[in-house]
């Protein structure tokens, strides 16, 4: 069993980063010092790509989505594509942000295959999500918020280390989890007040 996990302590955003290497059925994290420089700039990097994330998902709450938002970036740590929800626009139960990315890597690269790359998205991915993140061969997955209905990554299943997966998936969260949380706290908040 090989677990890893490094907490950002002097993370800017006041969230809590944790990073865990998958695998077993239980994830394990653990604290350490405050990072290198080297890893400080890697978490900046997840930063810059969680924002443009934490964009999309706006952009789907203004057009009455649930503001969910992802963005894929390939091994060169160029944009390969991005998704937001778009259930209600497109009268699609499976137009999740991942999905929609997935799908639109996997056009751009002429291959179902995304060894390499790392999805960014606002919140934990649900089953079917995680199914399509396992079955893209997605290298590593960085997400916001835990998903406490609905979330496959852990925190109601945790389909990336279940009997059910041959891949082997590196999972990051808590990137910008307050400004991912709050962004879908007060969607909802707006909508009940309507
Ligand atoms: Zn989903």
């Amino acid at each position: 069993m090989l677990h890893q996990a490094l907490q950002f302590d002097a993370c800017p955003s006041h969230c809590v980063c944790r990073y865990s290497v998958s695998a077993g059925i239980n994830l394990v994290t653990f604290t350490v010092p405050k990072p290198s420089d080297a890893s400080e700039s890697i978490y900046e990097r997840h930063c810059r790509w969680m924002r443009q994330a934490i964009a999309l998902a706006a952009a789907a709450g203004q057009a009455g989505e649930v503001p969910v938002g992802a963005v894929l970036i390939g091994a060169d740590n160029t944009l390969l594509a991005t998704g937001e929800n778009r259930r209600e626009r497109d009268h699609d139960p499976t137009a999740h942000a991942e999905v929609v990315a997935i799908r639109q890597a996997g056009e751009r690269l002429g291959t179902w295959r995304l060894q390499g790359c790392t999805l960014y998205v606002t919140l934990e991915p649900c089953p079917m999500c995680a199914g399509a993140i396992a079955l893209a061969r997605v290298e590593m997955l960085v997400y916001g918020a835990d998903d406490p209905k609905a979330g496959a990554i852990r925190t109601v299943l945790n389909l990336p280390d279940s009997a059910a997966s041959n891949h082997r998936l590196t999972v990051l969260s808590g990137i910008l989890e307050a400004d991912c949380r709050q962004q879908l706290q007060q969607w909802f908040a707006q909508r009940r007040s309507e």
